[in-house]
């Protein structure tokens, strides 16, 4: 495999930073997770946006035009000769001094991998998956606004691995109201009565390029959706759960805290979205 960085590609062994990074300091840079579905990258627009939105909110100047961005993620895909696969696309506050001043940084570092899907296993999309509600909470928007999709994935590395310690493969973080925000890399959706109910960026949803499929899709399908804060009470009750994300797609949740949710087998509405998503993806990609 080759790993561009800052104009080059490497092979992997090769593919190094500095430790002075700042990204790797401090955690003090942005990415991308992105899919790509024969030969197209699946909504490359929205996640250059998204990235710059993220850059913007961390006073960090990307010295990249987003042609420059967009063209080097498909050649990372052409060099690596993929047609499916997940593309990690980096940007780091670059090299500095030990302190914490990004003044000390030159410039920016962008890196971009692009690698063959570690597919989630069969049985999580057939079976549905069993998920807990955990102790550590999303981001409080006054420390880190949650909707930037920074490099500190500390808390949600803790809430997957206090699922985990339980046996459970995904977790429910909260905010810091009680709320529900998302699920540990992916977002959440309920079904009551025939609709969806997602929570809010204001409860701490990232802004998932997944999360705004489906709410697309939805409107094809004519169903009707409200962004909503909602409650553990209300995922308990709810007739359907389904979770999404760039890798998982979408999934359904059968069981949560301890709950059957709905029948307990993955249902009508979620399966119904997975069949628009999976049309959608063939069609609605950059071609490499
Ligand atoms: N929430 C978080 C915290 C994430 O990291 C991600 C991406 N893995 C998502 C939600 C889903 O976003 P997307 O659909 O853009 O992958």
């Amino acid at each position: 495999m080759k790993v561009y960085i800052n104009g080059k590609f490497f092979d992997q062994a090769d593919a190094k930073i500095s430790v002075f990074d700042h990204g790797f300091l401090y955690g003090d840079g942005i990415f991308e997770g992105i899919r790509l579905y024969s030969g197209c990258v699946f909504r490359l627009e929205e996640h250059l946006e998204r990235l710059e939105y993220s850059a913007k909110a961390i006073l960090l100047d990307l010295p990249w035009t987003r042609k420059q961005i967009s063209d080097a993620t498909c050649e990372a895909c052409r060099v690596n000769g993929l047609k499916d696969g997940y593309i990690r696309l980096v940007v780091s506050r670059g090299v500095g001094s030990l302190g914490l001043s990004p003044k000390s940084c030159a410039s920016p570092q962008l890196i971009i991998i692009a690698d063959k899907i570690q597919l989630y296993p069969p049985e999580f999309y057939e079976q549905g998956l069993k998920i807990i509600t955990v102790p550590t909470r999303r981001c409080n928007p006054a420390a880190l606004p949650p909707t930037i999709k920074s490099l500190n994935y500390l808390n949600n590395i803790l809430a997957k691995i206090e699922a985990q310690n339980l046996g459970f493969h995904e977790a429910v973080m909260l905010n810091d109201q009680g709320y529900i925000a998302e699920c540990t890399g992916d977002n959440i959706f309920l079904v009551h009565k025939g609709k969806l109910f997602t929570p809010p960026f204001s409860a701490g949803a990232l802004s998932g390029i997944t999360r705004g499929a489906v709410l697309d899709i939805a409107k094809k399908l004519k169903m009707p959706v409200e962004e909503k804060n909602l409650t553990r009470y209300d995922a308990w009750i709810a007739d359907e759960i389904f979770i999404t994300g760039t890798a998982a797609e979408v999934v359904s949740i059968i069981e949560m805290d301890g709950r059957p949710i709905g029948t307990g087998k993955p249902g009508p509405a979620a399966k119904k979205i997975t069949a628009e998503f999976k049309r959608l993806v063939k069609k609605d990609g950059t071609k490499i």
